[in-house]
């Protein structure tokens, strides 16, 4: 715990760099920024790979693809129920003590995976058309059972801890956030390990979500979600940070950096990388909105408090009533003034108009983007494809 302290404590350093010692938090150019050393991709154990250099060709789309012939345009809910097949038995392979359900989402499906049912539901949408995407479909599938084979004692840890490390809406939306980001590389890590041919999937997945995605600053992005951002680029895609990002975080990147080193080596590091990080940000958040010190607030909010006392007995009282000593006047406000109190402070604490909550408005969509926008098939696809299957 006292290194957590330590790095807590010398990242306002690098907020005021001109206070610095020296730019000793610089980023160089050409430093590379994945911790990990993943290779091209960043995927676990990708980078030169086999399956490009023979002439098997083990991608899903040169396997599998109809290649224009057999298949007449209106055919699409047959291929597409062809292909959820074999990607559905990608996922067997993967784990296949683990059961699963495999699902395109549709216009009226929930459209997410439920662990706890071990239903994966992925974006059909992109073999809508073709087969081109079917390779990052197989991606997102797989990444998927891994979340149903490795998750759920994260969820169980997060429901464990949350209360405890989160006091408002905010708090809790950038713990899970957090999660999620470090959780995906996790359990991609595991894959390496245990099925290393099916790397490649996830490496379409990746390039299609992060190399040609632009997760990049835009005027309503705030300068807390930016940061957010450069997190999950460092995690998920370190190519994307660009030279001004690389400039504008140097000091948050060093940090970052050590914190997610030994982050995912196991079950436990991962825990503890997800604190640190939430601890860190939530730092800089009331950094960021630092208009005030919490001591001044607390004497407005007492202020307030008195006041409040004070309405209240004269409301009921008047300015003076001969019943009512002055000391009685004096004890009772005061008592009404303290229950104010406690509210108003409980009030402030779980506020969205402080630290994370008020700097992150924009959060919904930072997350993990391979979760994000799943795109639907049509009803009568989907209906299309049950009858077929059944
Ligand atoms: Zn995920």
């Amino acid at each position: 715990m006292d290194s957590e302290d330590k790095e807590i404590e010398l990242a306002p350093k690098g907020m005021f760099p001109a206070d610095d010692d020296e730019d000793i938090y610089e980023i160089d150019i050409d430093e590379n920024l994945d911790v990990w050393n993943r290779g091209t991709g960043y995927t676990w154990g990708g980078g030169q790979s086999w399956w490009q250099t023979t002439s098997m060709g083990s991608s899903v789309s040169s396997m599998w693809s109809m290649g224009g012939t057999g298949y007449v345009a209106n055919d699409d809910a047959a291929r597409m129920l062809k292909n959820k097949r074999h990607i559905d038995s990608l996922c067997k392979v993967v784990d296949p003590t683990v059961a699963h359900t495999l699902e395109f989402a549709a216009e009226h499906t929930s459209g997410h995976t439920d662990m706890n049912r071990g239903h994966i539901v992925v974006d059909g949408s992109l073999i809508r058309l073709n087969d081109n995407k079917l390779d990052i479909l197989a991606g997102l599938a797989i990444h998927e059972k891994l979340h149903v084979i490795h998750s759920y004692p994260l969820m169980k840890w997060q429901r464990s801890i949350r209360a405890e490390v989160c006091k408002s809406e905010g708090e809790r939306d950038l713990f899970q956030s957090i999660s999620n980001i470090v959780e995906d590389e996790y359990i991609e890590r595991q894959l390496h390990k245990t099925c290393a041919g099916y790397v490649h999937y996830i490496e379409a997945c990746k390039e299609h979500y992060f190399a040609k995605s632009k997760i990049d600053v835009n005027d309503e992005t705030s300068k807390f979600g930016d940061l957010i951002n450069t997190f999950l680029m460092l995690v998920r895609y370190p190519s994307k940070i660009d030279m001004d990002r690389r400039k504008r975080h140097a000091p948050h990147i060093r940090l970052f950096m050590s914190m997610i080193k030994d982050g995912i080596d196991n079950r436990e590091a991962v825990y503890k990388c997800i604190l640190l990080v939430h601890k860190y940000l939530l730092a800089q958040a009331s950094k960021m909105d630092d208009q005030k010190d919490i001591s001044e607030i607390m004497e407005e909010l007492k202020d307030k408090a008195m006041d409040y006392g004070e309405r209240r007995v004269t409301d009921s009282f008047g300015e003076e009533n001969d019943d009512l000593t002055s000391e009685m006047r004096k004890s009772m406000i005061e008592s009404i003034a303290k229950g104010r109190f406690d509210k108003l402070k409980e009030r402030y604490e779980s506020s969205s108009d402080r630290g994370v909550d008020k700097l992150w408005k924009d959060h919904k969509g930072i997350d993990t983007v391979l979760h994000e926008d799943m795109g639907d098939i049509s009803k009568s696809i989907h209906k299309k494809m049950k009858e077929l299957e059944n």
